[in-house]
């Protein structure tokens, strides 16, 4: 049974960490088993731990600290958390050297575009709204899947309604990395890689598979991907 190291949210004023059950439930639901990383857990030992295991899932959460990724911050940029940047640039290395299948999700795509040398648009200000205020299961806007990719080949489809909560995107895309999804205005909505195997969206999948069945399929393919699974 694969295990995968879960990356969390982290709340500074009461030194408490959290995390969504969906990420949990739906990894057991494939078959995999969730070791969740708290942003307090020292780099150090983060990459450390990340040897043990079979695969990283990034979960989503605030903003990534610009100067991360080569630029100062914009006034309309959101809240960040440094302690967990720091945490999940090292796993997202770390992972990279073992060879460990990720999974990004939200913040998580920026936080891979930003460690391999992408840069992020701080905020989105254009003719598709981003941050839906309906449940987490409402497809908000659809996105175009690239034909071909793991994302493509996972869905088995080329267009998905999809949630959408964030006011960041995907700018200039990492080497190495390239795109599986857009939304109608162009953004970004999911990059990935077959070496190393990297899959990342920005919608959030972990609130819509209990509805949507097929929303499942993003981490049935990520946990395939950990047992050394041809899907990539
Ligand atoms: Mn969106």
């Amino acid at each position: 049974m694969p295990l995968i190291a879960v990356t969390c949210m982290y709340d500074d004023k009461e030194r408490r960490s959290f995390l969504k059950d969906g990420y949990i439930q739906a990894l057991e639901r494939v078959g995999a088993v969730a070791a969740v990383l708290p942003p307090s857990l020292s780099p150090q030992a983060s990459a450390q731990a990340l040897s043990r295991m079979d695969g990283l899932l990034l979960s989503g959460g605030t903003d990534v600290a610009p100067l991360r990724y080569g630029q100062q911050p914009r006034p309309n940029l959101g809240p960040v958390d440094p302690l967990r940047d720091e945490q999940e640039f090292a796993l997202v290395r770390k992972a990279i050297e073992l060879g460990l299948p990720i999974l990004g999700i939200c913040r998580g795509m920026q936080v891979i575009n930003a460690v391999l040398g992408g840069d992020l648009i701080q905020h989105i200000d254009g003719n598709i709204q981003h941050q839906q205020q309906a449940p987490g299961w409402h497809r908000h806007h659809s996105v175009r899947i690239e034909p071909g990719t793991i994302l493509a080949r996972a869905l088995g489809r080329s267009e998905l309604g999809v949630n959408s909560f964030h006011h960041q995107a995907v700018g200039t895309v990492a080497p190495g990395l390239k795109v599986s999804a857009r939304s109608p205005d162009g953004i970004i909505e999911a990059v990935e890689s077959s070496e190393p195997w990297i899959l990342a969206v920005q919608w959030h999948p972990e609130l819509m598979w209990q509805r949507h069945e097929e929303f499942l399929a993003i981490f049935r393919a990520f946990v395939g991907a950990c047992r050394g699974e041809e899907n990539g």
